[in-house]
């Protein structure tokens, strides 16, 4: 439940070609008012599970995107019944949306493509169903070999910006192929996003090698046995799930409004285990990669 502090869930991926939301909880469209999203900039969502604290705000905000001048295609991933769950709320609330609302009911195991990025979709451990998606976007480019241009002659200018976007270029009549200009590519990013769960061999296997993984972090130490008892995780929990997973970062999210003047016991007692552990709050930023 939300706090004075923390509202419920909703975790944001800009990226300069698309933005994703993953979850939406109550008054996420409020949150975004403060935020550097822009609601018709968002083309797809990613529900982790069908429970109220991260998914009660998703009518008001896809309605909202249409009323904010939306009309991109958007594509909500999720659990099977959000598709009927969203067809009973929009048809009963008489609201029509002006652009194309794809909705994906995900399986566990399956695999999807969304603007070039592999998204692999798995099962946890949440005494309901709840899923977690590992995202590994495309390999980047390797940077220009300036040297190697130069030696042939090729003058600085629009022609190096063709260079790194195009296969092929042109330069004194002969054709050359863009790739021996540049250095060997480079790893896409690889992200693990979670949803609710307690520690699983799915949660290790979708946070494999991750830049960044985002994990519930519920409870602290203390708690260990209730937090197994209502299928949540630990801070430390998450910790072992990420050093185990031999992730970059590790965030931690979703923690109990019953920490609300405590928080940072969570983001120690998971640095034992993970030193680069970090503790989430609303409207944090944080890169991907460095
Ligand atoms: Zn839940
Ligand atoms: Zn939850």
């Amino acid at each position: 439940m939300p706090s004075k502090q923390r509202n419920v869930t909703s975790i944001a991926l800009l990226h300069p070609k698309m933005t994703w939301l993953f979850d939406c909880g109550e008054a996420t469209q409020h949150q975004i008012l403060h935020s550097p999203i822009k609601p018709r900039k968002v083309n797809a969502i990613f529900i982790t599970h069908l429970h109220g604290d991260h998914i009660f705000g998703l009518p008001g905000f896809i309605s909202t995107r249409a009323a904010l001048e939306g009309t991109t295609p958007l594509t909500i991933y999720g659990p099977t019944g959000i598709k009927e769950w969203m067809d009973a709320t929009l048809r009963i609330t008489g609201t029509y949306l002006r652009y194309p609302l794809q909705i994906v009911e995900v399986e566990d195991g399956q695999t999807y493509e969304q603007d070039g990025f592999r998204v692999t979709v798995r099962s946890l451990e949440h005494r309901f169903p709840a899923f977690g998606y590992r995202l590994e976007g495309p390999e980047e480019r390797g940077a220009l070999r300036v040297d190697a241009l130069k030696a042939l002659g090729v003058p600085s200018g629009p022609l190096y910006r063709r260079i790194t976007l195009e296969e092929t270029f042109e330069f004194d009549g002969t054709v050359y192929a863009s790739s021996d200009f540049l250095e060997s590519p480079k790893p896409g990013v690889k992200l693990a996003v979670l949803g609710d769960t307690m520690p699983c061999a799915a949660s290790i296997e979708l946070a494999r090698d991750v830049d960044v993984l985002v994990h519930e972090a519920t409870f602290a130490d203390r708690e260990v046995e209730h937090a197994g008892r209502f299928g949540h995780s630990t801070a430390r929990q998450a910790a072992v799930i990420a050093d185990t997973a031999q992730v970059k970062k590790l965030l931690l999210t979703h923690v109990s409004a019953r920490y609300v003047d405590q928080e940072e016991v969570l983001e120690q007692e998971a640095r034992e285990v993970f030193a680069n552990s970090h503790l989430m709050f609303d409207h944090r930023v944080v890169p991907v990669k460095g």
